[in-house]
């Protein structure tokens, strides 16, 4: 499509929304003039494989550059300045000012429309600290990063290089700080995460970060949680770090992965609307409150797809989403942007890790009625080898069973069940579609009842009321008073290495056989390993007459936390 001849478009930022943004301009219009200014020296890297370059699984540099200033005006034709930072937008003129931070230069461009993808900064908690540098360090170079950009990558990359640090204390136990945990401890440094949070992983609920956690504990990484860092100390090879719990550390380097900021003070400075944490307040075309400049990417709120709230989530795929909204709505294209639903996926060590739709704690603050179930699958048939376990957690809504949201674990096929959710919600999926979703099954890839189906069909039976759950949570409330029976189903053996204190031991398939030992006056909660011989024991207890209730994920989960 072919918009205007005269059409002068400027960019600011040319990572993910801003190149996304640059290119898709191009496509649709041939005749339009396009300058994207980068203040930094690289253009369209890739900042999500920069955990990987450090821990050498990455092995070329080269290969996080995914074009050059050269590449995109071969192909696009597009003016591409880097180190060229716009220091002010003057809306009334349609100017920005541009800095060319090579030479210092200071210079106007006119634009007929502005994009803004200028993205996040890490946030650097150093100024709240006790900071001590003594004096016969103070010349030496910093010995704490934070990870952005390649020159960022690069003086990480420098520092283990030149100094072959055998420790690191991470500070945030988000996406960035787990995948730098592991990348790390690839390349020799045993690796201490730090959280103010009392869990890892703010995506994911306390039942499956309490997982995580344990995961990446077994992997020899240290975590302390509920805390931060009191003083820091640099005393030459070491920092001395005291934590907030008393606890004192020596590291040879420190990162902070501890969230971002919005980069938006153009934005500010323009006097665009911002929201009352500093992100750009735009409409779902990516329109700013200026006629004439979109902004895209991290730096802006966006709807939250489920709660239809303002969010801000950071994230890749919704910037290059934007990015092309931005720009086709620039070529008269009327493309919205639906929301962000906030899928997201790491790999820890050997464990994959995704969430998509809202978390438990979202739907608590905002009052959204919800019921959660737990399953427990194997990533494809057992009999076929190679098949682990994933745990999942979904959230769904009580009355209709339309599913807000989900996050699971596990070690196999877990990216595939978290974009088929995600694809799910996006088209606000129900349980019972779930259950009717045909997907592809063979040995080695699922089973003839997927994880997904079998979601399904674990929602649909609390909707149905042919099973009655209780949750981990709610075991400390029961009554102890012998009012009621706490039955544990599984085997002896198993019942015998560890439960959970008051329960008595049925094994499931001798429970038919041993009804009357059971008082049917009493209610029974039940309990397997991970719920599925507890479903099952209580279908019988049920069709037999007793009040049953199944305790949802079972031992497993209950112990993880409680135990
Ligand atoms: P950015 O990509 O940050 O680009 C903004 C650019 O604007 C910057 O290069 C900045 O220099 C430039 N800029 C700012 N102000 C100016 C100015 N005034 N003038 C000129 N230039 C300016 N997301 C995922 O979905 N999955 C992942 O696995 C994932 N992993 C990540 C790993 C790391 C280490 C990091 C740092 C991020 C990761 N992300 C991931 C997040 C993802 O990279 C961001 O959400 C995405 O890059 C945001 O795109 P953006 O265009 O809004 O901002």
């Amino acid at each position: 499509m072919i918009n205007s001849a005269s059409q002068k478009i400027i960019i600011v930022g040319g990572v993910a929304g801003g190149a996304t943004a640059a290119a898709r301009l191009r496509r649709l219009d041939e005749q339009a003039e396009i300058i994207l200014c980068e203040r930094g020296e690289y253009v369209s890297f890739a900042n999500c494989g920069l955990p990987y370059y450090i821990g050498d699984t990455i092995s070329e540099r080269s290969k996080l550059i995914l074009q050059t200033s050269q590449s995109f005006y071969n192909r696009f034709r597009i003016d591409v300045r880097v180190k060229h930072e716009v220091i002010s937008i003057n809306r009334y003129s349609q100017t920005v000012t541009i800095k060319n931070l090579a030479n210092g230069e200071t210079y106007l461009e006119s634009y007929d429309k502005l994009i803004l993808s200028t993205g996040a900064l890490p946030i650097n908690p150093i100024q709240e600290m006790n900071y001590i540098r003594e004096s016969a360090v103070a010349k030496t170079p910093e010995k704490y990063f934070s990870l952005r950009n390649i020159p960022d990558s690069d003086r990480i990359k420098d520092h283990i290089d030149t100094y072959r640090p055998n420790s690191a204390i991470i500070v945030g136990a988000g996406l960035i700080g787990l995948e730098m945990a592991e990348n790390l401890h690839k390349i020799l440094i045993d690796v201490t995460l730090i959280d103010s949070a009392d869990q890892v992983l703010p995506q994911l609920d306390i039942e499956l970060a309490s997982e995580v956690k344990t995961y990446l504990e077994k992997n020899r990484v240290e975590i302390e949680l509920g805390c931060s860092i009191k003083k820091m100390v640099d005393k030459g090879i070491h920092l001395e770090i005291t934590l907030s719990n008393g606890r004192v550390l020596e590291t040879e380097m420190l990162l902070f992965a501890v969230g971002v900021r919005p980069d938006t003070y153009l934005a500010k400075n323009a006097e665009l609307a911002l929201n009352e944490r500093g992100y750009i307040q735009v409409s779902e075309h990516m329109l700013t409150t200026d006629p004439n400049i979109y902004a895209v990417g991290d730096a802006v709120e966006i709807t939250n797809f489920i709660t239809k709230q303002p969010d801000w989530i950071p994230l890749a795929s919704p910037a290059n989403k934007q990015g092309r909204i931005a720009a086709d709505n620039i070529c008269g294209i009327n493309s919205r942007y639906g929301g962000t639903q906030g899928s997201t996926i790491l790999k820890v060590f050997d464990l994959t890790i995704a969430a998509t739709g809202i978390h438990e704690r979202t739907a608590k603050r905002l009052e959204i009625d919800y019921e959660k179930i737990f399953t427990y699958s194997d990533s494809h048939a057992s009999y076929y080898p190679g098949a682990s376990k994933i745990s999942i957690k979904t959230l769904f809504n009580p009355k209709t069973g339309k599913i807000l949201g989900a996050q699971m674990i596990g070690k196999d096929g877990v990216d595939k069940r978290c974009d088929v959710l995600a694809t799910a919600l996006r088209f606000g999926a129900t349980a019972k579609d779930l259950i009717e979703l045909e997907l592809c099954y063979a040995p080695p890839f699922s089973s003839a009842k997927d994880p997904i189906n079998m979601i399904g069909y674990a929602i649909e039976n609390v909707l149905t009321k042919r099973v009655r759950n209780i949750h981990w949570h709610d075991v400390a409330d029961l009554p102890r008073d012998n009012s009621v029976i706490f039955l544990d189903t599984r085997t002896m053996d198993e019942f015998l290495n560890s439960h959970i204190a008051g329960f008595i031991n049925i094994p499931l398939d001798e429970l038919r056989e041993r009804l009357d030992e059971l008082d049917s006056s009493k209610t029974i909660y039940v309990t397997c390993q991970v719920g599925l011989r507890g479903y099952i024991a209580t279908r019988i207890l049920m069709q037999n007459g007793f009040d049953a209730y199944n305790l949802n994920g079972g031992f497993r989960l209950w112990k993880s936390i409680i135990g």
